[in-house]
């Protein structure tokens, strides 16, 4: 069983206390498990002062996706794609005054003293301010026992390195509108070598965690890819995603906007 006194000592040693974060986890990772879940997790986190974001994704909307048809987007709504985000994004999304951003496809959700300064600019077009804000504050990403491919951050810094966004179509509360989004991160691995010697460690049970300081971790993934477009192709070569953003993205509609 892993107590909170040691989830403590890991932010401890991560030297996070009273900043703002973005976790994408794997509660799976931990193996012996915590005691309350992802409870203890976030109670831990509160408790030192910090503001926790997470990816709350949600694919149902998309329009060309089927399913239930009625079922739109809104802030205030509790859907996302759990077996994908994992638990802490569904229980930070149904935890009291969270705040989501405005955005069908790829919302985070944020919890805290900062939560309205990370997440209320989202919107469908600007799907990485959240991101931007992460920066401008000095905040971190953790990966809790999941690797770079889970890292979001890395299509913020592909944006700031010049390549456009991909665009969906999802259903909201307005109707079915534009909404950017990233591409393949299947890749993303790739960037280990280049960001190792930003990386913070420490291992939670069997959970491996990896700390990067925002501001760093993008300014490095920025660089490197403007050198080298193939280091985020996932390699497979019928990917149409990574062929197109290895070329700088989609080619720029701004009908898809204005329709
Ligand atoms: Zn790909």
């Amino acid at each position: 069983m892993i107590t909170r006194r040691e989830l403590g000592r890991a932010f401890d040693a991560l030297r996070l206390s009273e900043v703002d974060l973005c976790i994408h986890s794997s509660m799976g990772s931990f193996g012996e498990q915590l005691e309350r879940g992802p409870e203890d997790l976030v109670e831990t986190l509160l408790a030192r002062g910090c503001t926790i974001m997470v990816p709350t994704f949600s694919s149902c909307f998309l329009a060309e996706s089927g399913g239930d048809e009625t079922a739109v987007f809104h802030p205030e709504c509790k859907d996302l794609s759990v077996e994908k985000m994992g638990i802490l994004s569904s229980y930070i999304l149904q935890a009291p005054g969270r705040i989501r951003g405005n955005h069908p496809l790829n919302s985070f959700a944020a919890l805290g003293p900062h939560a309205e300064e990370l997440v209320n600019g989202q919107t469908p077009r600007d799907v990485y301010d959240p991101f931007r804000q992460l920066c401008n504050r000095d905040g971190f990403v953790l990966l809790a026992g999941v690797s770079l491919d889970r890292a979001t951050i890395v299509h913020y810094a592909e944006q700031l390195a010049g390549r456009r966004l991909f665009v969906r179509r999802a259903r909201t509360a307005e109707g079915t509108i534009p909404a950017a989004v990233g591409g393949c991160s299947r890749g993303f691995n790739q960037l280990a070598p280049v960001l190792e010697p930003l990386r913070r460690a420490v291992a939670v049970g069997q959970s491996k965690w990896s700390c990067f300081r925002t501001q760093d971790m993008v300014a490095v993934c920025k660089e490197t890819i403007q050198n080298n477009p193939y280091i985020t192709h996932c390699g497979a070569p019928l990917c149409s995603r990574c062929s197109e953003a290895v070329k700088g993205g989609p080619p720029v509609d701004e009908f898809l906007w204005n329709s």
